[in-house]
C-alpha cells in the first residue's frame, strides 16, 4: 500500500519547504524505495501561468506541457525524474473539477460543499499520482502550500488530515517545517512561534510526527527537549534543519539527523539498503570547485531570483560537469551602466521572459556579446532578441523588431504562428512543453548534443518568421535546429563566433546535478576557455 507524508509548513513562507520535501524525497529513494512527489498550491488560479512571477517565482514546466510550481523543479533536480500534470494540484483546477461535475448534475440533490466534496477531490487527486506512475510507488510526499493559519490551504490540510483517518497512523505521516527565529537581544533561539503553529495544526486535527526546525545555528539538545514537550513530539522527531552553502546538501544534512530513520520507524516500513554515496561525491565537487566562471544573467526580475530557478541550477549544474564554481552576476538591464557591468564576464546568458520593459537593454547586451566574441547562451526571448538584433545590426534591418513589442514592425522577424492569432484566452494557452527537434549535422548544436534528435521544453507563443531565414542564415546566423514537422526554428547559432548559440526552448528546465544539461555544460566550458585566454579573443568585427 502507498504510504503519504505530508509536508506542512509554520511560521513564515519560504522556509524551503520544497527543498525539505525533495530532501526527504531523495533519501527515500536511496533507501530503495519508489517515491514520489506532489505539491499542493492553495491559490485559485487554476495554474501559475498567468501570475507575474514577482509573486510566484519561476513557473516550471513539465515533460507533458504543465506549468506548475517552482518545486517541482526540485523534485525533478533531486529526483532524477520526471514529473507530470498530476503533480502539482491548486485549489482552482479542485474547484473548477468540482463546479463543472455540479453542473454536469453529478451531485443532483445534494449541496456541494467544501467538506465532503471538495476535499474529496483533493484526496482523489492524492490518488491519481500513485496510479498514473508506473508499478506502485511505496511513498508520496504531498507539501502543502502556504503556511499553516492560512484561510486558503485549510481544504488541504482537512483532505490530509482525512487521509490519516483512512489509512490509519502507519500508513500516514505528518512532517511540519517551521522557523527558530534567533533573537538578538537575548542571544537565543526562540521556540513560541513553533508551538503556536503546532497549536493551530492540532485544531485542525493533525498532530505532527516530526518537526523539521529552520535555524541559522545549531540547536542545543534543550531546545529540542523543550519543542519536543510543547509540540507533543519524541526528542529525536525534532529534526534540525540549518541554512546549507548547496541546496544539494540538505539530504546529507537531514539523513545526518536521522530523518529517514525517524520517518521509516513511524511509518513502519523496512528499508535496508542506502546509496548516497554518489550524491555525497556530487556535493563534495560543488563544495570544492577547482575554478570559476562568472555568468552575466541579464533578465529583468534581477532583484527576485526564484524567478530564474531552473537557470540559476541548470548554470550550477554546468560548474559540476566542469568542476568549476559558477558565480552568477544579476545585470540591471535598464541601467545606463550595462555594457560595464558586462566587464570580465565568462559567459552571457539572456533568459526566457515576457513583455517589453527591458527589452532595448537586452538588445545591448546580446549586441555586445555578438560583437566582442563572448560566450552567448539565449534562452528563448533570448533566442527572439538575438535574432532582433542581427537583423536590426547586421541585416540592417531598422525598426526589426518581435510583433510581441511592436505589432506594426517593417521587420517583424519574430511573429506570432496563424494558430496563435487566433486564441484568446490566457491560460494554457501557450506551446507548452517538449517538443522534438532535429539537429542540423555539421552545427554547434550538433556537437554538444551529440544526437540528429532531442526533446526540449517550450513555453512561448511567438516563433522565427520563416520569411526572414534565408536572409538570417545567409548573414551568418544558422538556424542548427528545427521543429521538423511545422518547420519552426528551434536553435540559432552564430558563424564564426567562439560560442553563440540560441534555442526557442527551456532547456533549464531539463538539467539535473547528476546529469547536467549538455547546452549548459558546453557554455560553462567555453565561458571558462574565454575567461582563461582573454587576449586570445577576436576584437569587435563589426
Ligand atoms: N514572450 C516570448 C513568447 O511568448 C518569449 C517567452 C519566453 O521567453 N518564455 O514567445
Amino acid at each position: 500500500m502507498t504510504k503519504y507524508i505530508f509536508v506542512t509548513g509554520g511560521v513564515v513562507s519560504s522556509l524551503g519547504k520544497g527543498i525539505t520535501a525533495a530532501s526527504l524525497a531523495k533519501l527515500m529513494k536511496s533507501r530503495g524505495l519508489s517515491v514520489t512527489c506532489l505539491k499542493c498550491d492553495p491559490y485559485i488560479n487554476v495554474d501559475p501561468g498567468t501570475m507575474n512571477p514577482y509573486q510566484h517565482g519561476e513557473v516550471f514546466v513539465t515533460e507533458d506541457g504543465a506549468e506548475t510550481d517552482l518545486d517541482l523543479g526540485h523534485y525533478e533536480r533531486f529526483l532524477n525524474v520526471d514529473m507530470s500534470r498530476e503533480n502539482n494540484i491548486t485549489a482552482g483546477q479542485v474547484y473548477e473539477t468540482v463546479i463543472m461535475r455540479e453542473r454536469r448534475g453529478d451531485f443532483l440533490g445534494a449541496t456541494v460543499q467544501v467538506i465532503p466534496h471538495i476535499t474529496d477531490e483533493i484526496k482523489r487527486r492524492f490518488l491519481a499520482v500513485p496510479k498514473g506512475a508506473a508499478g506502485n510507488l511505496d511513498i508520496v510526499i504531498v507539501e502543502i502550500g502556504g503556511t499553516v493559519g492560512d484561510i486558503e490551504s485549510l481544504p488541504f490540510l482537512e483532505a490530509a488530515r482525512q487521509k490519516g483517518l483512512e489509512l490509519g497512523k502507519d500508513n500516514v505521516l505528518y512532517i511540519h517545517v517551521t522557523l527558530l527565529p534567533y533573537i538578538k537581544a537575548s542571544e537565543e533561539l526562540k521556540t513560541k512561534p513553533t508551538q503556536h503553529s503546532v497549536g493551530k495544526l492540532r485544531e485542525i486535527g493533525i498532530n505532527p510526527d516530526i518537526i523539521v526546525c529552520r535555524t541559522d545555528r545549531p540547536l542545543s539538545s534543550e531546545l529540542k527537549a523543550k519543542i519536543s514537550l510543547f509540540c507533543s513530539v519524541h526528542k529525536d522527531s525534532v529534526v534540525e534543519a540549518p541554512d546549507a552553502p548547496t541546496i544539494y546538501e540538505v539530504p546529507l544534512l537531514l539523513q545526518r539527523q536521522g530523518l529517514d530513520e525517524q520517518v521509516l520507524m513511524c511509518l513502519r516500513q523496512r528499508a535496508p539498503t542506502r546509496d548516497l554515496e554518489s550524491w555525497r561525491a556530487l556535493v563534495e565537487k560543488v563544495k570544492n570547485p577547482g575554478r570559476e566562471a562568472v555568468i552575466a544573467l541579464a533578465g529583468k526580475y534581477t532583484e527576485l531570483k526564484d524567478a530564474y530557478k531552473s537557470v540559476h541550477e541548470a548554470l550550477v549544474h554546468g560548474g559540476i560537469a566542469n568542476g568549476a564554481r559558477v558565480s552568477i552576476r544579476y545585470v540591471d538591464v535598464q541601467s545606463p551602466q550595462l555594457e560595464k557591468s558586462l566587464e570580465g564576464v565568462g559567459g552571457i546568458l539572456v533568459p526566457g521572459g515576457f513583455g517589453d520593459r527591458g527589452i532595448e537593454g537586452k538588445l545591448r547586451v546580446v549586441q555586445y556579446a555578438r560583437e566582442r566574441a563572448v560566450p552567448f547562451f539565449g534562452l528563448c526571448l533570448g533566442m527572439q532578441l538575438a535574432v532582433v538584433e542581427f537583423a536590426r545590426n547586421v541585416l540592417k534591418l531598422s525598426g526589426a523588431n518581435s510583433t510581441e513589442f511592436d505589432p506594426k514592425t517593417r521587420y517583424p522577424v519574430i511573429d506570432l504562428l496563424p494558430e496563435q492569432r487566433r486564441v484568446k484566452g490566457k491560460g494554457a494557452t501557450m506551446r507548452l512543453g517538449a517538443y522534438a527537434c532535429t539537429v542540423r549535422k555539421g552545427t554547434l548544436a550538433h556537437r554538444i548534443y551529440r544526437s540528429s534528435l532531442v526533446h526540449e521544453r517550450h513555453r512561448h507563443r511567438f516563433e522565427l518568421n520563416n520569411r526572414f531565414r534565408k536572409l538570417l542564415e545567409e548573414a551568418g546566423l544558422v538556424v542548427s535546429g528545427v521543429h521538423s514537422p511545422k518547420n519552426l526554428a528551434e536553435i540559432v547559432e552564430l558563424r564564426g563566433h567562439p560560442w553563440f548559440l540560441a534555442v526557442q526552448f527551456h532547456p533549464e528546465f531539463k538539467s539535473r546535478p547528476e546529469n547536467p544539461h549538455p547546452l549548459f555544460a558546453d557554455f560553462i566550458g567555453a565561458a571558462l576557455t574565454a575567461a582563461a585566454k582573454p587576449s586570445a579573443l577576436p576584437h569587435a568585427k563589426k
